[in-house]
């Protein structure tokens, strides 16, 4: 590896390998026998097939910000990290084409402010866009919250270089809207998880820069209000409504309590929030006026207990941190149980109502944290022990098992946008149909027979 990569691009210092070595939740991984950080296609395909040869595992590592665990070693298993910190060039941008190609290590943040520089956009939001890179992006298939309007990152890839496992190298990174060539294959590798090949560069499909945005903070008596909320901004604001996010009380109270800055917005508390936000390209366009005059009918009827419509970009910002910084205060209050499920959203009210009354069941007084994506039915639904608990009192697996079934009776899935990794995988093979989990298992074994693309993870 050494001769491969010289000392910059390959490293066994102890400190490196434990820096590499867990997840973002600090719950899974340990140091593995060494880091690549190579700083080139040519590189990876070389390491890879060193790899292959000695039949030695590669976990591909964006910003390690997953929440599955998928960015680090499996439990009980050895192998190399492979980083591709080094490759983050935005390669170019084509204003014409609409198209942005970059390498697979460039962060999503760096990659929105070379975009606004040109009145361009890449339409992926998520809260952890500082560190995220595109590469992970593509390999957990990321949503986030512009998701119901601009799709999942399978939606904005139009292409993509990938290392195979055999170190040959798939050349696809083509700019083309319409390609029915066969097989979708780049939508093969997004959601993969690192499993079945190493993307090293990718095209990216752009939009105009938005020009205004209008951004409303709502407080609503539940989530069928809110549900209903949902409905008539999508009828009435129809393309302008890029994102609907949903969060309750609790969350807003755990983020208050421990992370420094935020403050309440509105007078009234929830029980349940909405934060929508209308964007447009147009400057002739007043989406401030069309989000007031629709949310209106929605404070007359009494569906909308209170609300405010961003004034000042800073007050824009202020309601996107009260949302975004849920996680961080749900994690800085200690234990915790993540389920990233979706639904149909018409039942997104009701899998609620259910599944906190089986948590209720399972454990009296679990505190039950419900936010996430009121646009695509994507529901984080964390846990938090009961107050003055700090552990589930045994009751982990009980807890899940019975959320994962509601949402399986709903016709929902048990991964909504963050994954398997490794914490989901048992899991899904219990919920697959047979013929899905062979299905998948034959892509796996056809194209990694060695099995060494990130074991242990998706399959
Ligand atoms: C605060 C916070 C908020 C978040 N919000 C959202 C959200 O709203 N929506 C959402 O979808 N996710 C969200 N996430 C989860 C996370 O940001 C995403 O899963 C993201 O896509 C991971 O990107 P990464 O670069 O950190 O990938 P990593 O964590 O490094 O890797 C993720 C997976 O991709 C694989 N991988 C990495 N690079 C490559 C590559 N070049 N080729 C092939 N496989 C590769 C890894 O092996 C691993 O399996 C959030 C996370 C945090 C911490």
């Amino acid at each position: 590896m050494r001769e491969l990569l010289g000392t910059r691009g390959w490293s066994t210092e102890p400190s490196d390998l434990a820096a590499h070595g867990r997840d973002w939740l600090d719950r899974h991984g340990q140091p593995p026998l060494g880091l690549a950080r190579p700083a080139s296609v040519d590189e990876i395909a070389a390491v890879v097939r060193l790899c292959a040869r000695h039949n030695v595992a590669i976990t591909p590592h964006g910003g390690n910000t997953g929440l599955n665990g998928g960015s680090v070693l499996s439990a009980g298993r050895t192998g190399i990290i492979l980083s591709l910190a080094r490759m983050n060039r935005i390669l170019s941008i084509d204003a014409v084409d609409l198209t942005a190609t970059v390498e697979a290590g460039v962060v999503l943040g760096a990659l929105h402010q070379a975009l606004a520089d040109q009145n361009l956009a890449f339409p992926l939001h998520l809260g952890a866009e500082g560190s995220a890179r595109i590469g992970g992006l593509i390999g957990t298939n990321a949503g986030g919250s512009h998701a119901m309007r601009h799709g999942m990152m399978q939606d904005l890839v139009l292409g993509m270089e990938v290392v195979l496992p055999s170190g040959e190298v798939w050349e696809g990174a083509r700019a083309l809207i319409k390609d029915n060539a066969g097989y979708q294959l780049r939508k093969l590798f997004c959601g993969a998880e690192g499993t079945l090949g190493i993307v090293t560069k990718a095209v990216l499909r752009l939009s105009p820069l938005p020009v205004a945005h209008a951004t409303a903070l709502l407080a609503l008596p539940d989530l069928q209000a809110a549900l209903r909320v949902g409905a008539l901004l999508r009828n009435r604001t129809g393309d302008l409504l890029t994102a609907m996010e949903f969060f309750g009380e609790p969350g807003v109270i755990m983020a208050l309590k421990h992370v420094q800055s935020l403050a309440r917005p509105l007078e009234t508390p929830g029980p349940v929030y909405v934060l929508a936000e209308l964007a447009t390209s147009m400057p002739d366009i007043s989406a401030d006026d069309i989000l007031e005059r629709t949310l209106s009918e929605a404070l007359e009827d009494g569906t909308v207990l209170d609300g405010a419509i961003a004034a000042s970009r800073t007050q824009r910002t202020t309601f996107w941190r009260l949302r975004e910084e849920i996680p961080e205060g749900q994690r800085l209050e200690g234990a915790q149980l993540k389920h990233d499920v979706s639904v149909p959203v018409a039942r997104l009210a009701a899998f609620v109502a259910e599944a906190s009354a089986a948590a209720e069941t399972v454990l009296p007084g679990v505190r039950v944290n419900p936010f996430g994506h009121l646009g695509d039915g994507n529901v984080h639904f964390n846990l938090s022990p009961p107050q003055g608990c700090r552990h589930f009192a045994s009751a982990d697996a009980r807890l899940s098992e019975a959320i994962y079934e509601i949402v399986v009776r709903h016709n929902g899935s048990i991964a909504a946008e963050h994954g398997l990794g490794q914490a989901k995988v048992a899991l899904a093979d219990r919920f697959r149909p047979p013929t899905e989990r062979a299905l998948m298992r034959t892509i796996k074994a056809s194209l990694d027979p060695q099995n060494i693309m990130n074991p242990g993870k998706v399959v």
